[in-house]
Formats: structure tokens, C-alpha cells, sequence
């Protein structure tokens, strides 16, 4: 079947199910998971994903805008959903009428719910957001109590959680130390207080790899849904990532070989020269497609079961790899740009540093014209 395509992702929902539980173990039974689905499941196709994560147990998903709210809710009716972002006015009345969960930094933005909740005649939940550190969303830590007491006064509205989120986890320790001694403290003022939270969090990817967050009930992450560990200066424990498989494979295919002499000049601009005689591939792949063109002179592809360096300018639509090594090829053979071929492998994390860039971009950047293909799992 994929005999019909020139560039196409194949996404293994098995290796989705089984990270899901691999997520589950780390961290533990008694946690909920709120897996995130945002940007299109990075990548990987929102409603095929939600779906299986629907199946694997995600007890709540994490969305970036409301459109991809509605897109969860069109394959699961109930599932309660978070919009992590902060909801536009114009969006206020939408958001409390399909009951989506919100996340409210002040009190201004709880007044807007309140009011539109009030107007509607419905109650509408949300989740408080609290910045120890991230310096994009939430209130500060400080005045948590003051500003949870004043949202819980307001009419039509109730408060199901409350988070914050790490700006370096990967990274630095001490940071995120100072960032979870500010939000465990406000927990337990809170909690001594009588309050509970069907939802708190604050460990993305990272934060569930390197930090206990035992204060917690919920944890939060996306990359590593996909299969793929978050990498920084902090080292990972190998046991704990060695179940993850990367769900995304990416594959072009060869649509054009020539052989050429020594002094050839490839691509756009001319950034690079053959020194000596050399079998190029122009393979059916580009920044059409999202392949970045920081990968020109940088990133390689597999063909043949062997790595071959892209060669000059990644252009929009094709770019040239060098097979000189690669045996014998030819036109249609498969390309992988992210994935496994033969002893091979290249993951979304190798072509971004390439790049220059990080796994979320990489994957997040693949375009709307590469199709993508379910297997394992129920796909349908
Ligand atoms: C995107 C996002 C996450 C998931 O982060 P990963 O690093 O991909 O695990 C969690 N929380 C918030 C608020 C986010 O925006």
C-alpha cells in the first residue's frame, strides 16, 4: 500500500499503546496520565492518536488550542480534556458550553468563565496554572492561596486542578528544584487548609524521567508518548527509557540516479562540490514536506540499509543524498528519513540536532501533504 506514496510517515500505534504503559509504570498506579495530544499529536495525526490513547488509558488530554479540544471530543465523547493555553475571550462562551476544561492564570480570565458560565447556565471547570519559573503562564506561587480563594467564590465555576510546568528540566537541576520546592509548598499550604485537587501536576517528559513528584496525582507528558526521551545536559536513567519505542517512521523514496564526476556542483547556491566521482540520489523529500533545510550539507538518510550524507541544499520539494556506498539501488527504493532500515537507524532526536533544533520541532514540522499511515493496534 505504500507503494503509492513519494514521502510518508508510518505510525506504529502499538509502539503508542505499549509507551503509554511504560508511562503508567514510571509513574505508578496511583498517578493519572494526561497524555498531550497538542499540534496535531506532534506530528503523528490527533484523532488516530486520541483514539488509541482513548484504548491505552489516558485518563484526560492536554491540547494546545480548541479546535484540537473538538477533535478529541469527536472520537470520545466524555473524555475530559485541558486546554493548557490561555482561552481568547472570543473563545470564553465555546469553551464553557462543550465543557472543556480551561486553565486560568487570574483572576481576570476566571471572571470571563464565571460570567460566561453564570450567562450560559452551566458550570464550567478549571484548572489553576501557577508560574514558579516558566515565565509564560500562571499566577506567581506567592499569592496561589489569595488568588484560589477569590476564583473559588465566583459562580458557575470550579476548580478541578492546579499546575505549574518546568522551563529546564532536562537541563538544570538546581532550577527546577527551586521550581518544585515553590510549588510543593504552596500544595501543602493548600492541602493544610482542606483544599484537593482531582488534578495537579507538573511533569512533562522530563519532569517524569528526572524528578519526583510524589505532592502530585496527574503527570503530563507528550514527547515521550511518541516514544521519544527528552535530551539536555542531565543524564537519563537507560533502564527507565529503554522500553520507549518511537512511533513515526519517515520515509521517501529515489526518484531520480545519476552518477557524476568529480567538480559537480549540487543544489541550490552551490554549497557543495563533488571531489570525486560520485552516484547522487534525488530523493522525493523537502521542506515542502518539513524536512528543515538547516539539515542541507548536515543531515544523512538511509538507503540500502546504509547512512548517505544529504548533499548540497535541501530545496522544497527534493534534496540529493550520496549513495555512492550503498550498493546497488535504485528508482522507488525506499528512503528513510526517521526510523530503522536494516542495522540503521536515525531518530527524530539525531535529525535534530543536525539541525540545530529539538525532537518537538522535527516532528511538529512535518507538513500536511506527508500522509500518514496506521499499523499495528486498531488502526484504522
Ligand atoms: C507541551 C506541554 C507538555 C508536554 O511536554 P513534553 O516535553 O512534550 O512532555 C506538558 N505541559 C505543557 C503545559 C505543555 O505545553
Amino acid at each position: 500500500m505504500t507503494g503509492l506514496y513519494r514521502c510518508w510517515a508510518e505510525v506504529d500505534l502499538s509502539a503508542l499503546h505499549g509507551n503509554l504503559n511504560e508511562i503508567r509504570l514510571l509513574a505508578g498506579p496511583e498517578k493519572k496520565i494526561m497524555a498531550v495530544v497538542k499540534a496535531d499529536a506532534y506530528g503523528h495525526g490527533l484523532k488516530q492518536i486520541a483514539a488509541v490513547l482513548m484504548q491505552a488509558g489516558s485518563d484526560v488530554f492536554g491540547v494546545a488550542t480548541l479546535a484540537e479540544a473538538r477533535a478529541v471530543r469527536s472520537i470520545g465523547k466524555g473524555w475530559p480534556i485541558l486546554l493548557l493555553g490561555a482561552c481568547l475571550p472570543f473563545e470564553v462562551e465555546s469553551v464553557v458550553r462543550e465543557g472543556v476544561m480551561a486553565t486560568v492564570s487570574s483572576v481576570e480570565e476566571a471572571h470571563l468563565f464565571s460570567n460566561a458560565a453564570v450567562r450560559l447556565q452551566r458550570s464550567v471547570f478549571v484548572q489553576v496554572k501557577i508560574d514558579t519559573g516558566m515565565g509564560r503562564l500562571g499566577g506567581p506561587p506567592e499569592a496561589g492561596e489569595a488568588l484560589l480563594e477569590e476564583i473559588g467564590r465566583l459562580p458557575g465555576l470550579l476548580v478541578t486542578g492546579l499546575f505549574t510546568h518546568y522551563s529546564s528540566v532536562e537541563d538544570d537541576p538546581d532550577f527546577t528544584l527551586r521550581q518544585r520546592v515553590a510549588f510543593s509548598g504552596l500544595v501543602n499550604r493548600l492541602k493544610s487548609k482542606g483544599a484537593s485537587f482531582e488534578w495537579l501536576h507538573a511533569s512533562n517528559s522530563g519532569g517524569l524521567l528526572l524528578e519526583n513528584d510524589s505532592d502530585c496525582n496527574t503527570v503530563r507528558p507528550g514527547l515521550l508518548v511518541y516514544g521519544i526521551a527528552p535530551k539536555g545536559y542531565r543524564e537519563l536513567d537507560a533502564r527507565k527509557i529503554a522500553r520507549f519505542r518511537p512511533a513515526l517512521t519517515w520515509k521517501c523514496r529515489i526518484g531520480f540516479l545519476k552518477t557524476v564526476p568529480p567538480g559537480t556542483a549540487v543544489s541550490y547556491g552551490h554549497t557543495y562540490f563533488t571531489k570525486v566521482t560520485k552516484r547522487l540520489a534525488t530523493i522525493t523529500a523537502g521542506y515542502g514536506d518539513g524536512y528543515l533545510r538547516a539539515a542541507s550539507n548536515r543531515a544523512s538518510v538511509l538507503i540500502g540499509g546504509r547512512r548517505c550524507a544529504i548533499l548540497g541544499r535541501v530545496t522544497m520539494d527534493q534534496m540529493i543524498a550520496d549513495v555512492s556506498d550503498a550498493g546497488p539501488v535504485q528508482i522507488g527504493d525506499e528512503v528513510v528519513l526517521i526510523g530503522n532500515q536494516g542495522q540503521e537507524t536515525i531518530t527524530a532526536t539525531q535529525l535534530a540536532d543536525w539541525c540545530d533544533t529539538i525532537p518537538w520541532e522535527v516532528l511538529t514540522n512535518i507538513t500536511y501533504r506527508v500522509p500518514r499511515i496506521y499499523r499495528g493496534g486498531n488502526a484504522a
